[in-house]
Formats: C-alpha cells, structure tokens, sequence
C-alpha cells in the first residue's frame, strides 16, 4: 500500500467513485465534495455576476473571480496573474494560441514543430494555422519506449521553425517530457514553445518559469475541477503583442462605429460573461490537489502504475506501451481481443477503463495498432483498482480463450 492509499479516506471525498473502480482519469477527473460544493455555493447564495455589478454580491463575486486567477499563477508559477486567461479548456487555449499569436506571427515557409505522440488538439489547431499562412508541420519521431525524441528534436530544428507545440504528459503513454530542454532547444533557434499540460498539471508540480516554456494550457476538469474551465498561461510580453481572439463584451476598452481599443491581457482574450462558477470550482479544485501534494499525488500515482505494469506484464499475451516510469497513466492491448471488447468486459466487472485512439491517430498508427486500452489512475486510485484490473484481464483472456 502506498501513502496515500491509506487514504482511502480520499476516495470518500468523491461521491462519483465509491467502490467503482473507475480507471479513466486521463479523460476526466471524479470531482471531490470540496468542489461539488463550491459550485454549489457559487450557484447557489453567491450567485452573481462578475465585474460590472453595483452590488455587493457581485463586487464579493468579482474578487473571488480575480482571487482565482492569482492562485492559478502562484500554483503555476507564472509572474503575475495578468499572464492567466481563462479559456473553456486545453483545446481552446492552444487555438488561441495558433490564431493569435502563430496566425500574425507566422509566414509562407515558415515551420511548426510538433510530436507524433501529440493529441489532435495539440495537432489540429496548427494544421489550420499553417494551412491559412503557407507554413509547414514538422514531426519529431519517438523513442523506441515512448518519449519525444529531443535528441532528434535537436537535429531537425532550424531558424524557419517559429513554434514548437509539445505534451508535457502523453495522455496515452503516460511519457513525461524533459520541458527544459525542449525549451532550451525551441530557444536555440529563436522559436516559441507552448507546452499542453493537460495530463501533466494533476499529477506532477508545475512551474511555468522553471519549464522555461512560452506558453503552457491545461483543463481543469482532469484537475478535479469542472467542465468547460482552463487556463492559458502566456508570458507578458507575447499576450500583450497578441490580437483579441474574439470580440464581444468585457475585451473592450472604448467602443466606437469608427475604431474600437481593446482592454490589456487577459481582459482582451475574455470575450463575453465567463465560467464564473467554472473558475470558482477550479479554485477549489487547486485547494484540494495543493491541500494533499503534487508530490506525493505524482509518488502514489507512479506507485499504482508500476504495480499495474508489472501485474499486466506477466499476463501472456499482454502487450503494454510507454516508459516504465510513465506518470499515472497505462496503455496496453490483450492480443487477438479488441480494446472496445476489453473495456465492455472489464465494464461488467465494475473496471472503466477507456478503449480507443485517445485522439491520437498518428500515435496509434506509430504503435502499429486501431486502438488500445488505457489504465489512467487519479487520487482516489488505489491498490483495489489494479487488482480489479489485473482480475478483469485475466477475465477476459478466459473468455476469449
Ligand atoms: N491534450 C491532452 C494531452 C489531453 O489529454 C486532452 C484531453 N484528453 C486535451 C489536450 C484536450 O483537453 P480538453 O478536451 O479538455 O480541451
């Protein structure tokens, strides 16, 4: 048993978990009772809208809000919480990043550099961008147990590559990036690197500055915070340099038929009423995780998904992809058996698992496989749930002879 699965006690704090043994973390997060409940309170007697209320609620409202903001830029180390936008997720964040800063930014012939391990959010927004102004998408291959190949990242960056877009967690090998280096090679040539942090913020500490990265996204909803929530963090200078993203309420400084100024950042990329409960549960989302410790969230989760590595390793018939020291995360198939026909096996044991692309085409296609199944652990994960898993495999070999 690792510390935290004395901790138990943490799985009472999910009402979404129970003895279920959910195993799909990677996708989204079960919410703690500390957030239900904010967002319930928001809702609820604090309701009200932000910034342009006379009231006192709203005025109450409105420094919760910006509260808000200064703590995701102290759990991120970012230098000032002028450099936190708040975008519905990860996807938007990284497409405003494309159309903002890579769509003035960026010229016919210049390049883009991406990873084949990348989710197609991390791959789509810049296939729009580079399509609208000439430029071209390179792709730093893998190494042969998962990771992006700085190595050969070093060997392939040139002067015409202006943005590099990175996982700093692989949401299907669970590989953790070197973002330190990345970065330093990305610099070398002058080029900006955006960091998608999605899998990485639940489960590893985080340090914008320490990362040397020039933007960095994550959900919170794989935060144990809620849908439609996330943050874009930029550098000063770059968000100051970049256009609205879009137009509307609250982005603007003075309105006129004739010429319309838009507010400093983030105001200018905050267009409309925003998520207000969405960051009010994020807020207490970043209570929750900071209240227990990213670092001993990332030891338990390492834990948990070295004991399922090595149960399903000795599985005949089992083949498991990513490092050995993969973050929380686990993807293998059960030869002859289709990882839809394992999760709907596991399904009825009480065991959910994801089973597909994790929208990650060009990783299955590198994988040589349609689709795999994917372990993904959280905080609430414990020894139970790999035992479940391993038994459920075993289950499924049965069936399938
Ligand atoms: N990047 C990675 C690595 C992810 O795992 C995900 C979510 N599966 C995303 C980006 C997109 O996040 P969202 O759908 O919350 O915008």
């Amino acid at each position: 048993m690792t510390d935290l699965a004395q901790g138990l006690r943490l799985r009472d704090d999910f009402p979404g978990v129970g003895d279920w043994h959910y195993l799909d973390s990677a996708a989204t997060a079960q919410k703690p009772n500390a957030v239900i409940d904010a967002i319930a309170r928001a809702y609820g007697p604090d309701y009200a809208t932000v910034h342009r209320g006379v009231y006192e609620r709203s005025a109450n409202m409105t420094l919760a809000y910006e509260a808000a903001r200064r703590k995701v830029a102290s759990f991120i180390g970012a230098k000032s919480d002028s450099e936190i936008v708040y975008v519905r997720g990860a996807t938007e964040g990284i497409n405003l990043v494309a159309q903002c800063w890579a769509g003035t930014q960026l010229k016919a012939g210049d390049r883009i550099l991406l990873s084949t391990l990348e989710h197609h959010s991390n791959i789509v927004p810049w296939q729009i961008v580079a399509e609208k102004v000439g430029a071209h998408i390179d792709v730093v291959p893998l190494t042969d147990d998962g990771r992006i190949d700085l190595d050969a990242m070093r060997a392939m960056i040139t002067p015409r590559h202006r943005m590099v877009a990175l996982a700093h967690v692989s949401n299907v090998l669970g590989s953790v990036l070197d973002c330190r280096r990345s970065a330093d090679i990305a610099h070398m040539v002058g080029a900006k690197i955006l960091i998608d942090g999605c899998q990485a913020v639940p489960r590893l500490a985080v340090d914008v500055a320490a990362l040397d990265c020039d933007f960095y996204v994550f959900s919170a909803h794989k935060l144990y915070g809620p849908t439609g929530i996330g943050v874009l963090w930029g550098r000063a200078e770059l968000l100051d340099a970049m256009p609205p993203y879009q137009g509307g309420g609250s982005m603007i400084d003075k309105v006129t038929f004739e010429k319309t100024t838009y507010a400093p950042a983030p105001t200018r990329f905050e267009a409309g009423t925003p998520h207000i409960t969405g960051v009010v549960g994020l807020s207490a989302a970043i209570d929750y995780v900071q209240g227990i410790g990213l670092d001993a969230i990332h030891a338990h989760e390492c834990a948990l998904v070295a004991k399922a590595r090595t149960a399903l390793e000795q599985i005949n018939s089992v083949r498991v992809f990513g490092p050995d020291d993969s973050a929380g995360i686990l993807s293998f198939e059960v030869e002859g058996v289709h990882p839809h026909d394992v999760g709907t096996i596991l399904d009825e044991t009480g065991v959910a698992i994801r089973a597909g692309h994790h929208c990650a085409q060009p990783l299955m296609r590198h994988l040589g496989v349609e689709a795999t199944a994917r372990a993904s652990f959280g905080i609430y994960s414990d020894d139970s749930d790999v035992d479940a898993l391993v038994k459920g495999i075993e289950r499924v070999r049965k069936i399938f002879g």
